[in-house]
């Protein structure tokens, strides 16, 4: 076993094995092998130790990536899992879903020509290895204390919240609308990226720590955001971003033309067991269908790569810039590459076709126009402009639109116009606090940021837990008012 650093001179990097296109093709299994353990210290070693990490500053959580490298480097794996889940509450998730290419791993300066450490599968080595071994342990108190928090949504940034508060000793109360904890992570996020074992098992050991889940309980509905105020010592609203971004083309509202999000949540309730009727009808499932995505995001790649795997006939992917403009990641593009899905790039949708099909009127194909890059706008991004007359028509029986997700509009849905929203729609924080314009409200995750990534919301649930307990402190120092 190599035990020395700065190994990057004599091993080339090496990811973990990637299960062949034509498999992966077939099933909804991760596509990454794990590490084995000679694997992951051999790796680790090609780290130099730098003195001033990049890997760490561009890491959202700060973690200290160095300092575990080298500790898997020399086998001491136990406390390689101490210092990864000392800045990270879900390792194993990070190492899986991060794109490491823009975070950690594109910024590792080993040295130039030599590819970086490969950060991330083993940030997800450790922790796999550390849960096999028992070494990872609910949320455990060493004392409770009198105060309580109400959490407003089991994503990553509430979990994350809810662990470093349930550690301090709170009462924490999580309340979802779905029916599982884990937010985008078991309803977004396919299964090929992140097994939802993986997130199950955390929330597992939540509520085995003390963590309450009131699932199905939709604030707003079933339960108001001003009930919850006066049962706590703080609210926090971790809820995400839902609203999917439409298309306003003719054609739009066809049957067969269909939001990303429904798509992929049936897809992912029907990898869990669930009974889905829209999946069964066939109106949110790909099969032996000729499948158009619209657009160019993480998301559109998910959607692309799920359709290949429910059998679709073809799958084509619509984006109106190149490859070199487009947001998702590399690393996904080439996998849904691999796969088989065919990228149409400089292509826009104008209008959806239909034709009446047993008396209801369905999808047949998306109006595009070719498309060419102009000058840079005031953002330094290439602008697109059609090229006239270049119109064509993708021939399509489903079409899953994919462009991104704005907020719900909260005041409304939570009944609280004192609640302040930016001009996004997202909820307005003092970044000092993390406090809301309502007192003893805090907000963390994509309702503050808008879209983004599973590591922010971890951060920023770490993060407004340490605000939460420090607004409660001042509170108990105010002297108490003379009767
Ligand atoms: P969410 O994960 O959205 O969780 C919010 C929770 O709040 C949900 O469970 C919701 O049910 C609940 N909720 C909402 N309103 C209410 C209410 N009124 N009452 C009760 N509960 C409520 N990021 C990555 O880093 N890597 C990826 O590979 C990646 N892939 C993605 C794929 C898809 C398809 C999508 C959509 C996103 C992806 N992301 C990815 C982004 C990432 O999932 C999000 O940035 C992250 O989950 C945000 O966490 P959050 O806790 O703020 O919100
Ligand atoms: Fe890299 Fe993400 Fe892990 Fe940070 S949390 S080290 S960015 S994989
Ligand atoms: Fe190691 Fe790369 Fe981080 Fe430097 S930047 S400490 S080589 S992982």
């Amino acid at each position: 076993m190599a035990e020395r650093m700065l190994q990057f001179v004599r091993l080339s990097q090496r990811t973990p094995e990637k299960r062949p296109a034509t498999l992966r093709r077939e099933d909804f299994q991760e596509i990454y092998d794990r590490f084995d353990t000679a694997h992951a210290a051999e790796q680790a070693s090609r780290c130099s130790q730098c003195g001033v990490p990049f890997c760490s500053v561009h890491c959202p959580l700060n973690n200290n990536i160095p300092d575990w490298l080298k500790l898997t480097t020399e086998g001491r794996l136990e406390e390689a899992y101490e210092v990864a889940s000392a800045t990270n509450t879900f390792p194993e998730i990070c190492g899986r879903v991060c794109p490491q290419d823009r975070l950690c791993e594109g910024n590792c300066v080993i040295e130039k020509g030599f590819d970086s450490v490969t950060i991330g599968a083993v940030e997800r080595y450790i922790t796999d290895t550390a849960f096999e071994r028992g070494w990872v342990k609910p949320p455990s108190p060493p004392r409770e204390v009198d105060r309580s928090v109400a959490i407003i949504g089991a994503g990553p940034a509430g979990m994350a919240a809810a662990e470093r508060l349930r550690t301090l000793g709170w009462k924490v109360h999580v309340y979802d609308r779905y029916d599982r904890a884990g937010g985008l992570l078991i309803y977004g996020i396919p299964n090929f990226k992140l097994e939802k074992e993986i997130v199950l098992r955390r929330a597992a050991q939540f509520e085995e720590g003390g963590i309450t889940f009131h699932l199905n309980a939709e604030v707003g509905r079933d339960v108001s955001l001003e009930d919850l105020r006066s049962r706590h010592d703080a609210v926090l609203i971790a809820t995400g971003v839902y609203k999917a971004r439409d298309i306003a083309l003719p054609g739009a509202d066809l049957p067969g033309v269909v939001p990303a999000m429904d798509f992929l949540t049936a897809s992912n309730r029907k990898g869990l067991g669930d009974e889905v009727p829209d999946f069964d009808s066939g109106a949110l499932n790909a099969a032996g269908k000729r499948v158009v995505v619209i657009g160019g995001g993480d998301t559109a790649m998910d959607c692309v790569r799920t359709a290949v795997r429910q059998g679709a006939a073809s799958v084509t992917c619509l984006y109106r810039r190149d490859k070199a403009n487009m947001p998702g990641s590399m690393r996904e593009v080439a996998n849904a590459e691999e796969e088989g899905v065919r990228f149409a790039w400089l292509s826009a949708p104008e209008s959806f076709e239909g034709e009446a099909f047993e008396g209801e009127e369905h999808v047949t194909g998306v109006r595009a126009v070719k498309m060419h890059l102009g000058l840079p706008d005031a953002t330094g991004r290439q602008q697109v402009e059609p090229i006239p007359g270049s119109a064509y028509v993708e021939p399509a029986d489903l079409v899953i639109k994919a462009l991104g997700f704005d907020p719900e509009d909260l005041p409304a849905a939570f009944g609280e116009p004192a609640l302040t929203v930016t001009r996004w729609g997202t909820i307005k924080v003092d970044h000092r606090s993390m406090m809301t314009s309502i007192p003893g409200v805090f907000a963390a995750g994509d309702i503050v940021r808008g879209a983004s990534l599973v590591v922010w919301a971890i951060r920023d649930g770490r993060d407004v837990a340490e605000h939460i307990r420090n607004y409660a402190d001042a509170r108990d120092a105010m002297p108490v008012a003379a009767e």
